[in-house]
């Protein structure tokens, strides 16, 4: 880490946004609740801080494949499919991008403006079902085609070796690291975004950890909304349920 870079227990003990002092010189003064795009960041806009890789779109395709096979009760042509999974790649891929919240760990921790209401941290299932159909079942940032995270559990719970789901990301298959889906607040919660579903998009994890708790200003990020979702025959493997 750079020495001019604050770290994280500057930050604990500052409890709000970074002080004068934690901050890296050159980046202003006072605190940035509602304040400016944040660095040089902002001055690269880019519709995703997680390029999309092929191999996890491949990936996906290969599920679905193995989610159908069990479907129609070939159990043991669905398990040579889920093994031909490349579990190493997509774990890469993940921590690459698992390493973008440390780069990025020098902005700061945006607050909600004084007097907001929090909203509960999770919107509704309704309305989470209804963003994931609206947006095609791909993550509005990178493309990536995402996975009903029912369908996910489902797999474990038919190949719970082959597929493990266990609570940390080493005991995951990469899959669900990679490509399992998730609503994503355009104007976070922490900034007093709301769960209504113009500012819900469909996100594929590493997009929705990477950005974390940033507006879309201060990472120099595209409106993911005014890119039309694609909707193709892609459908996040949402019938396949327990
Ligand atoms: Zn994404």
């Amino acid at each position: 880490m750079r020495p001019d870079l604050p770290t994280s227990a500057m930050r604990r003990r500052c409890g709000c946004s970074l002080t004068r002092k934690h901050r890296p010189p050159g980046t202003g003064v006072g605190c940035l609740r509602g304040g400016p795009p944040f660095g040089d960041a902002a001055n690269v806009e880019r519709a995703s801080l997680c390029p999309r890789n092929e191999a996890v779109v491949e990936a996906a395709y290969t599920f679905r494949r193995a989610a159908r096979l069990v479907i129609d009760g070939d159990t043991a042509a669905a398990q040579a499919v889920v093994a031909s999974l490349d579990d190493e790649v997509l774990r890469s891929h993940w921590f690459t991008v698992g390493a973008a919240p440390a780069a990025l760990g020098v902005l700061p921790r945006t607050l909600p403006p004084a007097g907001a209401p929090l909203v509960p941290k999770t919107p509704g299932a309704g309305v989470i079902a209804a963003v994931f159909a609206r947006d095609g079942w791909r993550c509005r940032w990178c493309t990536t085609p995402v996975i009903a995270r029912h369908a996910l559990r489902r797999m474990h719970l038919v190949f719970p070796v082959l597929f493990p789901r266990g609570d940390r990301d080493a005991d995951r298959h990469a899959l669900l690291l990679a490509a399992g889906a998730t609503p994503d607040h355009v104007l976070p919660r922490s900034c007093g975004g709301t769960h209504q579903p113009d500012n819900l998009v469909t996100a594929c994890w590493p997009c929705q950890f990477a950005r974390g708790e940033y507006t879309m200003e201060q990472l120099g990020l595209m409106d993911p909304r005014l890119r039309p979702p694609v909707i193709d025959d892609w459908d996040g493997v949402a019938w396949f349920r327990d």
